[in-house]
């Protein structure tokens, strides 16, 4: 989940994580163009920390009452996978703890 690509429209370099049904994918915060799409799939071997939200729309901070779950990604991708199924946008922010 690292944030190196640059948004093709605007050129800003500022990505959101967003799970779409069996995609994920990464917005430009700034434009909400999607730039990225891999398989959700190839995320879920992981131990990363991360919380996942209901997407409340490119460059706007998530709602702690939006969450749908946290912890590593292995262990909450069933949730993620089960809130994205009907559309909703889902949106992964990494937990990152030195
Ligand atoms: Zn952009």
């Amino acid at each position: 989940m690292t944030n190196m690509l640059a948004c093709p429209s605007c050129g800003l370099d500022k990505t959101e994580s967003i799970v779409h049904r069996g995609s994920y994918i990464l917005r430009c915060a700034a434009c909400g163009e999607m730039i990225v799409a891999t398989s959700f799939m190839a995320m879920l071997d992981s131990d990363h920390q991360c919380s996942a939200f209901i997407d409340p729309g490119p460059g706007k901070r998530p709602s702690p009452e939006m969450l749908v779950a946290r912890g590593p990604f292995r262990q909450i991708a069933t949730a993620i996978s089960a809130a994205a199924s009907d559309g909703t946008l889902i949106r992964l922010i990494s937990d990152v703890r030195d």
